[in-house]
């Protein structure tokens, strides 16, 4: 069974994605284990401080080093870990191509920061792996490591079934999903594509790759040249 740890240090941001639909089903028939640790629990002052201003001067504060290093250490005194990924948006974007790709290895440590982010020494020290959910800053890696989740564990064979199979998704193949509709085929005179309703599989085929092409080379042109 694959983990997941994630560290945080606002874990009761992390509940609610993990808590419904595939994530939670996912950890329900035990093909993944998500565990939320909370980085307080990790200081060892009396006022479990986590954080503190940044060398130089600056506002913002910064996540501590060693109650994460605390953390770290923790987790891999009981297991092997494949990456240890921070969420940040100063790296490189996600795409499918690293969901798929993670949702093949093995245990995975995923940090989130917050304020002005977390000591570089982590970063240059531990961390193996960061990366962002996209060109805009967050107040914390909560959300960002909860997206990264979802889109990795979709993928861990055993956990969608046949009618929510994520081969026919948005950009397993460098394209975009074609339409979709469903029941009734015509509501107020709006009525669903005929091909669709024609029983001709290799014609709905085509229909579909044709769509998704236009589709894509209308929004997102630059996936065709990849
Ligand atoms: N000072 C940092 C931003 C810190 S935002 C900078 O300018 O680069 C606080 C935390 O939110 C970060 O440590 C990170 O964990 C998370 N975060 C914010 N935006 C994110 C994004 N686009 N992708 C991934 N994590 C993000």
């Amino acid at each position: 069974m694959k983990k997941i740890e994630i560290i945080s240090a606002t874990p009761e941001l992390l509940k609610s994605p993990f808590s419904g639909s595939i994530m939670k089903r996912a950890v329900d028939k035990k093909i993944v284990q998500i565990n939320f640790h909370d980085l307080k629990n990790y200081s060892l002052s009396k006022k479990k401080q986590i954080d503190d201003y940044q060398f130089g001067g600056g506002s913002g504060m910064v996540l501590m080093i060693e109650p994460m290093f605390n953390c770290i250490n923790f987790l891999k005194k009981q297991d092997k870990y494949s990456e240890v990924i921070y969420m940040t948006p100063d790296a490189p974007i996600l795409n499918q191509k690293m969901s798929n790709k993670l949702s093949i290895s093995g245990n995975l440590i995923i940090i989130c920061g917050h304020y002005k982010g977390i000591d570089q020494r982590i970063r240059d020290n531990f961390v193996t792996m960061e990366i962002s959910i996209g060109d805009y800053v967050l107040s914390g890696g909560e959300l960002p490591a909860a997206v990264l989740c979802d889109s990795i564990v979709r993928l861990i064979p055993g956990v969608l079934n046949d009618e929510t199979s994520a081969l026919t998704d948005s950009f397993q193949d460098n394209i975009l999903a074609p339409p979709v509709y469903t029941r009734p085929s015509s509501f107020n005179e709006l009525d669903v594509p005929d091909v669709l309703l024609s029983g001709d599989l290799k014609k709905i085929e085509n229909w579909r790759e044709k769509k998704s092409f236009e589709k894509t080379k209308k929004i997102r042109p630059d996936l065709l040249n990849k």
